[in-house]
């Protein structure tokens, strides 16, 4: 699938479309530099495969991947 990712911005909510991984990554940190500027890019990333609904396990990892990269990236 080539548009099953969609990245939610940590400071304000603010979801992609979905899209492809490198799509998804553009848009938040175009977001990000727009809407905050001091903070480096992170949130979320969501991943769905297909339309059968699963995969939150997966969508979870992700997620905690991304808040680990981030809080990394901080100090
Ligand atoms: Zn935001």
């Amino acid at each position: 699938m080539a548009d099953s990712y969609r990245y939610r911005c940590g400071e304000c909510g603010h979801r992609t479309s979905w899209g492809s991984e490198s799509e998804g990554e553009k848009a938040i940190e175009k977001h990000y530099r727009h809407n905050h500027p001091a903070v480096v890019p992170g949130g979320m990333v969501e991943f769905r495969k297909g339309s059968s609904g699963g995969g939150g396990g997966c969508l979870l990892a992700l997620g905690i991947l991304v808040v680990i990269l981030i809080i990394a990236s901080q100090h």
